[in-house]
C-alpha cells in the first residue's frame, strides 16, 4: 500500500478524524490536494468534511479574491517547506475566511506550522499541517495597544504629573503635563531632570525622602515648590509606589504629581482639583478594566498602568476625605458655597446653597438669573461689589434681598467671596449664608429706637416751643440773668432733639432700602447754600468753600444736604475753635468729588475703615467732651452708598483730616 492509499483508506481517515492535527496535503504545488482533515480543524473553519476533501487547499479556502497576499503568504510558506525539507513554522497571518455561501468574509488570523513526509527518493510527498486560531490573541494584543493608547492619551492630555523612574531612581518617562510645567522638553528632563528647579527650600528635604524611599523600597509622598513660567512658585504633592518586576526585584517608581497650590493657599479649588482627579481616576479606572480581560503575558504593562491608578485613587480618596471634611463643617454651619465666572457668567451652587437659596437641583444657574433673583433694590450694589472684586482682585462682600425661584418668602443673604486664579481663568468663589434672622433682630431693634425716639420727640419739642414763650419779653419779664439760663437750656434742648433725631435717621436707613427721592440739580448750587446756611450757624470756625462749576448730577437733594451739613459739623466738633475748615466740589472721572478738610485732631488709621459702622465712636482723650452717638457717618455711608457713590477718609493723626465722596454726575 502506497502512502496516499494509507492516508485516503476509510480506516486512516476515521483514525485522522480525532487528531490535533489539522491536514494531510499532497506535495503537489501549486494545488496541494486535501487528503484528510480533522474534526477539530473543520469546526475551526465553520467547515464539513466533503466539501473540502479531495479539493486543492486554495481551492477549498479561496480567500480574499480582492486581496491575494493572503494565499501567496500560504503558498510560499508550503513551498519552502518542501524547499527546505523540515518542519516550517508560519507564526501569525491573517486568512478571511467566506461566511456560508455569502460574499462576506471574516477576517482571522492564524498560525500554522507544516511538517514534511519524504518519498524513497527523499522529496517531500507529503505536508503535515497543524492550524491554530488566534484571532482571541491578536484581538486582545489590539485591545492591549488601544489601552496602552488610551492611557498614553490620558497621560499626554492630563495636568496630573506622572513619572516613571528606575531603580536608581533616575527618570525614565515623563508625561506633557511636566513639560507644560517646567518649560522643559521631555529629552532635556529625561537628561536634566528636575531636581535643580525645585525651590531651593525643599531640594534637600525631598532629596534625603527619595533616596530613604529607595534603599527601603517603600512608598513615597511629600509636597514640594516647582517655579510655573507664569504664576511663579506652585506646591504641587507628589506621591510614587514602587514596581516590581514579575520576579519580585525593585524596578524603580511610578510617580503622580498634583498642583495643590490653590487647594493650600485657600482651600475652595479643593473642589476644581478633585473634579480633575476625579476624571484622570475614572480614565484610568476603565483603563485598567480593559487590561484585566487581557491574558498574563501582558502582566508587566498592566501592573504598570494598575499602579499608577491605585495611586491616583489614593490621592483621590485623601482629597475626597478632606473635601468630606470640609462639607461637613460647612453643613454644620449652613454655609453653603458658590463660585461663579464673571466673563462665562456661569455660576456654580453647592448642595448647601442651593437650599439656602431655595433653588431645586434641576435648575441651571447662571450669574444673570441669580441677579434677577436679587431684590431690584439690591441689584445694583451687589453687581458693583462683583464687579469691584474681579477688576480690583480684592475680596467680595455683600448683603442682599433675595426672592426664591419657587416663590417663597424673600430671605436676606450674605454673600462673601475672593477671586481665585485657575490656570485659565479668574473666578470668583466663596461662601454663602442666610442672614434673615439677624436681619429681623436688626429690624426690631430699629424699630424700638425709632419708637423710643418718637416718644421723646413730642415732649421734648413742646419744652422747646415753651422755651420759646418764655424768652418773649412781653410774656417772662425776665432778669438778665434768667434769660441767659433759658438761652442754655433752649441750647441742651437743641443737642438732645438732634441726638434724637438721629437715631430717628438710623432706624430709618438701617432697614435697608431707604426712598430716595431724586432729581436733576446742580452741585454748585447746593454747595451756595451749604455755604450760607453754615456762615450763619457756625461762628467759631473759618469755614472756606472753593469756587464750583456747574455739575449736573441726578440725585436726592436734600440727603446730599444733609451729608455735606454732617461732614462739616463732624470738621467742627472735632477740631478746635478759629481753625480752618475747606469745603471743594470737583468733577472726578465722571463723578462729582466732595471734600471737606479739617484741622482737626485727625483720626488714627487703624479707624479710618471702621468710621462708617453703625454706632462706630473714636474712643480718646480727646473725644471724651463731644457728644455723639457713632450715626452721623453711617447715615452718610447709606446714602452715598444707595447713589452708587463712594464715601471715604484721609487722615494725619493731630494734623486734621479730609472726607471725601462721589456722586455720578449727568453726562
Ligand atoms: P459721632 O460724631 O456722632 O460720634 P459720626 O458717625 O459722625 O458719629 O463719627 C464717628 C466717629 O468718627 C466720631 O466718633 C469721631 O471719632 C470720628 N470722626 C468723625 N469725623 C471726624 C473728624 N472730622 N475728625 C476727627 N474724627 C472724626
Amino acid at each position: 500500500m502506497t502512502t496516499e492509499e494509507l492516508y485516503t483508506s476509510p480506516s486512516f481517515q476515521e483514525y485522522f478524524k480525532g487528531s490535533p492535527q489539522s491536514l494531510i496535503l499532497r506535495a503537489d504545488p501549486p494545488k496541494f490536494t486535501i487528503l484528510a482533515v480533522s474534526d477539530a480543524y473543520l469546526n475551526l473553519v465553520h467547515r464539513v468534511r466533503e466539501d473540502i476533501l479531495g479539493k486543492g487547499l486554495l481551492e477549498a479556502f479561496p480567500g480574499n479574491k480582492d486581496d491575494q497576499t493572503e494565499q501567496v503568504g500560504v503558498l510560499n510558506s508550503l513551498l519552502e517547506v518542501m524547499r527546505q525539507k523540515r518542519k516550517t513554522i508560519q507564526p501569525l497571518f491573517k486568512y478571511e475566511i467566506r461566511i456560508g455561501n455569502t460574499d462576506q468574509f471574516d477576517t482571522y488570523y492564524w498560525s500554522s506550522f507544516h511538517e514534511p513526509q519524504m518519498d524513497d527518493l527523499g522529496e517531500v510527498a507529503f505536508i503535515i499541517n497543524t492550524t491554530s486560531n488566534v484571532t482571541v490573541q491578536v484581538a486582545q494584543e489590539q485591545a492591549l495597544k488601544e489601552t496602552e493608547r488610551r492611557f498614553q492619551n490620558m497621560a499626554d492630555s492630563t495636568d496630573v504629573l506622572i513619572g516613571v523612574g528606575d531603580e536608581t531612581g533616575a527618570a525614565t518617562y515623563f508625561n506633557p503635563a511636566w513639560t507644560r510645567l517646567t518649560g522643559r522638553s521631555t529629552e532635556d528632563l529625561l537628561k536634566l531632570g528636575w531636581v535643580d528647579l525645585m525651590h531651593p527650600d525643599d531640594r534637600e528635604r525631598v532629596m534625603s525622602l527619595l533616596s530613604t524611599a529607595i534603599n527601603e523600597r517603600k512608598s513615597w509622598e511629600w509636597e514640594f515648590r516647582m517655579p510655573d513660567k507664569i504664576r511663579g512658585y506652585r506646591w504641587l504633592l507628589a506621591r510614587g509606589i514602587p514596581r516590581f518586576l514579575e520576579d519580585g526585584s525593585f524596578a524603580g517608581y511610578i510617580s503622580s504629581t498634583v498642583d495643590i497650590h490653590e487647594q493650600k493657599s485657600l482651600g475652595l479649588e479643593l473642589l476644581q482639583l478633585n473634579e480633575e482627579l476625579k476624571t484622570s481616576n475614572n480614565e484610568l479606572a476603565a483603563a485598567n478594566e480593559d487590561l484585566r480581560k487581557i491574558q498574563k503575558r501582558l502582566l508587566d504593562a498592566n501592573s504598570l498602568l494598575d499602579e499608577s491608578r491605585q495611586e491616583l485613587v489614593a490621592s483621590y480618596s485623601k482629597l475626597k476625605s478632606s473635601e468630606d471634611f470640609l462639607a461637613l463643617v460647612m453643613e454644620s454651619a449652613r454655609i453653603g458655597t458658590w463660585r461663579a465666572n464673571p466673563r462665562t457668567r456661569s455660576l456654580e451652587l453647592s448642595v448647601k446653597s442651593r437650599e439656602i437659596m431655595r433653588v431645586a437641583d434641576n435648575i441651571p444657574t447662571t450669574l444673570d438669573q441669580f441677579f434677577r433673583w436679587i431684590d431690584i433694590r439690591d441689584q445694583h450694589h451687589v453687581q458693583d461689589r462683583m464687579n469691584e472684586a474681579s477688576e480690583k482682585n480684592r475680596p467680595f462682600e455683600a448683603e442682599f434681598l433675595l426672592h426664591p425661584a419657587d416663590g417663597s418668602t424673600a430671605i436676606w443673604l450674605k454673600a462673601t467671596g475672593i477671586p481665585a486664579h485657575t490656570d485659565r481663568e479668574m473666578v470668583l468663589a466663596g461662601a454663602i449664608i442666610d442672614i434673615t434672622d439677624q436681619k429681623a433682630n436688626d429690624q426690631r431693634k430699629n424699630d424700638f429706637i425709632s419708637m423710643v425716639s418718637h416718644e421723646l420727640k413730642t415732649p421734648l419739642t413742646s419744652i422747646g416751643g415753651y422755651i420759646q414763650v418764655l424768652q418773649l419779653p412781653a410774656i417772662g419779664q425776665q432778669t438778665d440773668a434768667g434769660l441767659a439760663l433759658l438761652g442754655k437750656v433752649k441750647k441742651q434742648v437743641d443737642k438732645m432733639a438732634t441726638l434724637i433725631n438721629g437715631f430717628l435717621d438710623v432706624s430709618r436707613y438701617n432697614s435697608a432700602h431707604l426712598q430716595l427721592d431724586k432729581t436733576r440739580f446742580d452741585m454748585a448750587l447746593l454747595m451756595h447754600e451749604s455755604e450760607e446756611e453754615s456762615l450763619i450757624s457756625i461762628t467759631t470756625h473759618r469755614i472756606i468753600f472753593a469756587p464750583v462749576e456747574r455739575i449736573l448730577v441726578l440725585a436726592d437733594r436734600d440727603k446730599i444736604a444733609q451729608v455735606i451739613t454732617n461732614l462739616i459739623n463732624n470738621a467742627v466738633k472735632y477740631s478746635a475753635e478759629g481753625s480752618e475748615i475747606n469745603v471743594a466740589c470737583v468733577t472726578r472721572e465722571g463723578k462729582a468729588l466732595i471734600s471737606v478738610k479739617d484741622e482737626g485732631i485727625g483720626i488714627r488709621e487703624e479707624d479710618l475703615p471702621k468710621l462708617f459702622e453703625r454706632y462706630y465712636r473714636v474712643r480718646r482723650e480727646e473725644n471724651k467732651n463731644v457728644s455723639g452717638f457713632g450715626i452721623g457717618l453711617y447715615v452718610c455711608c447709606e446714602i452715598i452708598k444707595q447713589h452708587g457713590g463712594d464715601i471715604w477718609a484721609q487722615s494725619t493723626l493731630g494734623k486734621g483730616s479730609v472726607f471725601y465722596f462721589t456722586i455720578p454726575v449727568i453726562e
